[in-house]
């Protein structure tokens, strides 16, 4: 993470009720028995889940079917394998301790057909079970897209991952409830995971690329390319905001940004590697100033060396937390003027001049005109 997420940032209900159902589900399936009404929790939530059921109209097996599936699979391993199931969710829960301790091989002792059943309810909570209207009524009456209005409204709509881009895109004349909404991540991954599937403090929105690009299932705990351990930012704790600095290299045709991402610390170096192996951080940054004379010309528009050097003496100023948290890309175009008032502001002027007379203007025009 960039920047860690604020401190009152509300938990789910839904998922809260979901997390716990799953938990109340494990601990009554090490006994031995038929999967019944009691397998499930005698509370609205309960009810909800088991009233979810498979009907001749519907295709699928649905929340009930899958709790059962899992119970029947359970009940054919031996009770020690059912309990370490259990014990592993249940003294998993605080996540500030499971980040300290980087679990990577928790689930290591499940067979991989019990995984499968354990997979497939997991899935079928987070992205079937709390969108139906029994369960949300039964968990508080909270619904994804108001979490989301009131995630936005305290972590601003700036990704907290990169800084890079907004959480979704928002729309001018749109109530904020309709707002298009953004995938919640899994940090831990739901397939390696599935126990923490719908654990309040594994989900959170960040931007599409950060999600869907660059992280995908990159395990938080464990490098797979290096076959080995890692240390990770506690999202809730910790971010790379105050280890993380721009330089340029400068030559006579082209100067290159470059993210630097040390520390003497081996385990903040271990979290700001695994921060930028999971999100890519490092070719995000430095593709966002490549080229840097185009960065110039295009956005900061000098009229000419003097006017560049006034520019930069003003982008020092470092941003407010408010526009930090609501203008993507703040962060990194300030620690980019950082770098450039270091740096040789003439070279870098007179590429950039140089492009413009040879390519800029006329072309500009162009198209502007149609
Ligand atoms: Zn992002």
């Amino acid at each position: 993470m960039l920047f860690p997420l604020e401190q009152n940032t509300p938990e789910f209900c839904v998922f809260e009720a979901l997390n716990r159902e799953l938990l109340y589900f494990l601990e009554h399936a090490v006994l031995v028995g038929l999967f019944t009404r009691q397998s499930l929790s005698d509370t609205a939530l309960g009810l909800a889940c088991w009233n979810n059921v498979k009907t001749p109209n519907i295709r699928g097996l649905l929340t009930r079917d899958k709790f059962e599936a899992l119970h029947i699979a359970l009940q054919q391993e031996p009770e020690a394998i059912r309990r370490q199931l259990f014990v592993s969710m249940r003294d998993n829960q605080d996540f500030t301790d499971l980040f300290q301790q980087r679990k990577h091989d928790l689930l290591a002792f499940i067979p991989q057909d019990l995984m499968k059943k354990l997979q497939a309810l997991c899935y079928h909570l987070y992205t079937q079970t709390k969108t139906l209207d029994d369960i949300i009524a039964s968990a508080g009456g909270v619904r994804i897209d108001e979490h989301f209005t009131e995630f936005k409204r305290i972590n601003g709509t700036v990704c907290r991952a990169c800084g890079l881009e907004p959480i979704a895109p928002f729309r001018a004349n749109v109530a904020d409830d309709n707002q298009w909404r953004a995938d919640y991540d899994h940090l831990l991954c739901k397939s390696k995971y599935p126990i923490f599937a719908v654990h309040p403090r594994n989900l959170f929105p960040i931007c599409r690329t950060c999600n869907q690009d660059a992280k995908k299932t990159k395990d938080m705990f464990f490098c797979n390319i290096a076959r080995q351990q890692r240390h990770s930012f506690d999202p809730y704790i910790e971010g790379a905001s105050q280890l993380v600095e721009l330089d340029i290299e400068l030559d006579d045709i082209s100067p290159k940004v470059m993210l630097k991402l040390d520390s003497q610390d081996p385990i903040l170096k271990s979290k700001l590697d695994t921060w930028n192996d999971v999100f890519e951080i490092k070719n995000l940054v430095e593709g966002r100033y490549m080229s840097l004379e185009h960065y110039v010309s295009d956005r900061i528009r000098p009229r000419d060396l003097q006017d560049l050097q006034h520019q930069v003496a003003r982008g020092l100023a470092p941003p407010t937390a408010n526009s930090l948290k609501r203008s993507a890309g703040v962060f990194w175009d300030h620690k980019l003027y950082l770098a450039m008032s270091r740096s040789n502001l003439e070279l870098i002027f007179s590429i950039a001049n140089f492009l413009d007379q040879e390519h800029g203007i006329p072309g500009g025009e162009f198209i502007l005109a149609g």
